[in-house]
């Protein structure tokens, strides 16, 4: 316990850095609001006392200036505080939440994807909301309410002594019931929520994957698992909300308890004339004052327990190391000619199934090499490593003789452009997504580009042009098209060397022409490198690469390669001529 107090302290001086002097004239306005309320029994005891039972009507209206300007400041102070707390801690739960955000997006792929969905969602924005809650509670409402029921608590005390112990007897058994149902209410919550999580995860994946569901005829099937999750989730809010009824009712018969056993105990002293009708008056009101804050300081201590559970999830996530690492003193890459070359390159994604067992390649400057293999030989996998979204085990990579590894990753993926296969578009106009990462992008540039890229005759075609939404929400690209707006990318962004995943998806001829030609358009700038899925791409091709079993086992040109009947000829051999165009090469084993 006292190490999640530790951390959480490390964590409060890391984002509410700098914010102690708008922390402590926080707390001291609330402190005069928690202050000036306490006039309020002070101003019922002087009216009964001194303007009733003394009948000075003469003292009635400075009392009502003196109630109005208590108004005055506790509004005042009240906003004041509020307003400089809530933005502390605001900012201090945004830093967190970028924060998670900024680690997570260099996190290892393989951390990442076996997280659940929504997971994600509920450690950025729900663990993060608990911990900054606390944060407030710990800095402010716990010495605040602290100080005040000892404040109370004195003058309780100094009015009648025994009156007071009784007060703080009833107030303890309120805070005993209270704290009794807490327990199985948060439960309850705990419950309800994760059942809510699970139906919503299970809509979203089921609508995603409807044409299955319609394709297998599983719809009823479907539907009865779905009332099955509604019908636990009913009982469950059934459940909860009669014991929250239960515990609001216990709460009141309590209540009214307190209420009638002052009136009764404290009536007796009056009648005695032990104290005065004024003072019991500001008794009652004064411990109302006290319930909520020796509430507030028991519901801080219970909810800990929760918050060390979000503290230790959040925790996990934020201390994911970086799934690749600069170096320190990294330098900028300066690309002139664009010259890759890989050295025995060796890796897997698990040390016991190596992908690539020893990579030699040279990828030319201003030229076209295609990588070819089976499916699974690792192409895209030495694509990635290209741009380290992965590191080697092995081996380097050097662009125009500099160690990839030496450079920052910002200036490598500045040269580097990687196009990834299938999705590789976001939601949005064709426009942010030809732009995106790429700024600031001049009108003129991208329409350019879209013409290089063969891109703007169909993007013109659309109901909106460069303003057609695509993807969540908007119309849906054919993979030729969402190529091309890629590539499109790829001309604005002027990589120096460009790696293309060519997507494995049909491709009309027409369509599949027009990428040759950007293709042979980029390769006057750059450096091209297409992890081909294509026959008719390694024909463009200035030289070929065949991958298998984690080798580059031939390399040349296309006629060279057919001619030589070896691992590539075997490939291209398996594809029918009426097939060929259309289907993968990759899926034709060697
Ligand atoms: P395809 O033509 O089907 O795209 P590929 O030649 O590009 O195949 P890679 O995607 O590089 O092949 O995959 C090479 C091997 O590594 C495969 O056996 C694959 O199952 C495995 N692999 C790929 N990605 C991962 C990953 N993230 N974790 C573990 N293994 C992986």
């Amino acid at each position: 316990m006292f190490k999640d107090l530790a951390t959480l302290w490390k964590l409060i001086k890391i984002y509410l850095k700098g914010k102690t002097p708008a922390i402590a004239f926080g707390f001291l306005t609330a402190l005069v609001f928690a202050l000036v309320g306490l006039a309020t029994p002070y101003i019922t005891k002087f009216l009964i006392d001194v303007i009733f039972h003394g009948q000075r009507e003469d003292l009635l209206l400075p009392l009502l200036f003196f109630c109005g300007a208590v108004l005055v400041v506790m509004s005042f102070t009240g906003i004041i505080s509020d307003y400089v707390l809530v933005n502390c801690f605001e900012r201090a739960k945004l830093s967190m939440r970028h924060d998670l955000f900024t680690r997570l997006q260099k996190a290892p792929f393989d951390f990442l994807s076996v997280q659940r969905s929504g997971e994600l969602n509920y450690r950025v924005f729900g663990d993060t909301e608990s911990i900054e809650t606390f944060f407030s509670r710990l800095l402010i409402n716990i010495p605040l309410d602290l100080l005040f029921s000892v404040i109370i608590g004195a003058i309780m005390i100094g009015w009648h002594f025994e009156m007071a112990v009784f007060v703080f007897f009833v107030l303890s058994l309120q805070v005993l019931v209270i704290t009794g149902f807490r327990k199985p209410l948060l439960r309850y919550a705990l419950l309800r929520k994760g059942q809510s999580q699970s139906l919503s995860g299970f809509v979203v994946e089921r609508f995603r994957n409807i044409q299955l569901i319609r394709a297998l005829n599983t719809e009823e099937a479907e539907a009865a698992n779905f009332k099955k999750g509604l019908g636990e989730l009913m009982r469950l809010n059934v459940r909860s909300f009669m014991l929250g009824r239960i515990s609001e009712l216990s709460v009141t018969v309590v209540n009214n308890i307190w209420s009638f056993g002052i009136l009764w105990y404290g009536g007796t002293l009056v009648l005695a004339g032990e104290i005065t009708l004024g003072t019991l008056m500001a008794f009652l009101l004064i411990s109302g004052m006290l319930y909520p804050r020796i509430a507030s300081i028991s519901g801080a201590v219970l909810s800990f327990q929760d918050v060390r559970a979000s503290l230790h999830r959040f925790l996990e996530y934020y201390q994911v190391p970086p799934a690749i690492l600069e170096r320190p003193g990294a330098t900028e890459l300066r690309v002139k000619e664009g010259k890759v070359v890989c050295e025995n390159l060796a890796f897997g994604y698990t040390p016991a199934r190596p992908v690539l067992r020893g990579i030699n390649a040279t990828f030319a400057p201003g030229s076209i090499t295609a990588v070819v293999g089976r499916s699974g030989a690792g192409k895209s996998t030495l694509a990635k490593l290209l741009v380290r979204l992965y590191d080697p085990a092995a081996g380097r990579i050097l662009i125009d003789d500099t160690d990839i590894k030496q450079v920052t990753l910002r200036s490598l993926r500045r040269s580097v452009g990687y196009l990834v296969q299938g999705e590789f578009l976001f939601s949005g106009t064709i426009w942010e997504n030809i732009c995106y990462g790429v700024n600031p992008p001049g009108e003129e540039a991208v329409v350019a580009a879209a013409k290089k890229a063969a891109a703007y005759d169909f993007i013109m075609q659309l109901p909106d042009g460069f303003y057609t939404r695509i993807g969540e929400g908007g119309m849906r690209l054919s993979g030729g098209e969402a190529q091309r707006i890629a590539l499109a990318r790829a001309f604005l962004a002027g990589y120096k060397i460009v790696v293309l995943d060519e997507p494995t998806s049909f491709i009309d001829p027409q369509t599949e022409s027009a990428i040759h030609n950007a293709l042979l358009a980029l390769k006057r700038t750059s450096t091209v490198i297409v992890i081909a899925h294509r026959p008719s791409t390694v024909k463009i091709a200035d030289k070929i690469l065949v991958l298998a079993e984690g080798r580059i086992v031939e390399e040349g040109l296309h006629e060279e390669l057919l001619a030589k009947g070896g691992v590539y000829a075997a490939i291209y051999a398996e594809l029918g001529e009426e097939t060929r165009g259309k289907e993968r090469l990759g899926e034709y084993s060697a």
